[in-house]
């Protein structure tokens, strides 16, 4: 599997490009900004778009994505427990002090039990409410390796005080689906470093059980 994740925008969010080595077919996960980066990556690889997928609708997250739509054709993705949070992009720019990158359109929504593919490469949905209702993590299960969005980081988690946040369910969301992976699961976070879910359930320390 070809994954290139490099950070993108004033918020450096975790922008991941995963292809098939084979089919040439790709997926982009969480196009922020700075698109014309992320289409150097995939010309670099020969790849062809496929799917386009928002793990929340966070300015950060998914403000590329209408760009991204217009270069490669590939369908928007996100869950729709999000959508209003979607339409709100205008006041979150202004939180940020950013350019509104105008209106994105979803064309398809994904929740759990479904599955997201370019090629042979495939991954689950797992909807992770808490840092956002629509929040989803995408877990590619033949390479152990999850792409949290931003619900898990490196030694913390997603923050829940923003419009639609919850406490109560980032935590269900972490100690339900998420730490059920195996512990030598590679976490990709939309924010910072790598990491494992291992490592996180050892020294995480809001996921601490003692
Ligand atoms: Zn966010």
């Amino acid at each position: 599997m070809i994954h290139e994740i490099f950070p993108v925008g004033v918020l450096q969010c975790n922008c991941s490009v995963v292809g098939d080595e084979q089919t040439k077919e790709a997926m982009v996960i969480d196009p922020g900004d700075e698109i014309d980066h992320i289409l150097r990556v995939i010309r670099q690889h020969g790849l062809t778009v496929k799917q386009i997928v928002i793990t929340h609708a966070h300015i950060d997250h998914v403000g590329g994505a209408m760009k991204l739509k217009q270069a490669t054709g590939a369908p928007i993705l996100l869950n729709q427990n999000d959508y209003a949070l979607l339409k709100m992009l205008d006041v979150q720019a202004a939180w940020i002090g950013m350019q509104s990158p105008g209106a994105v359109t979803i064309d398809n929504p994904i929740g759990s039990g479904e599955r997201v593919a370019a090629g042979n490469v495939v991954a689950d949905v797992l909807h992770t409410p808490g840092h956002t209702e629509g929040s989803i993590c995408l877990y590619f299960e033949a390479e152990r390796k999850l792409i949290a969005g931003d619900t898990l980081f490196a030694g913390s988690i997603g923050r829940t005080d923003l419009p639609g946040g919850s406490y109560k369910k980032i935590m269900e969301s972490l100690q339900g689906p998420v730490l059920a992976l195996p512990d030598d699961t590679i976490v990709v976070p939309g924010h910072g470093p790598l990491t494992t879910i291992g490592e996180e359930r050892e020294s995480n320390p809001f996921l601490a059980t003692r």
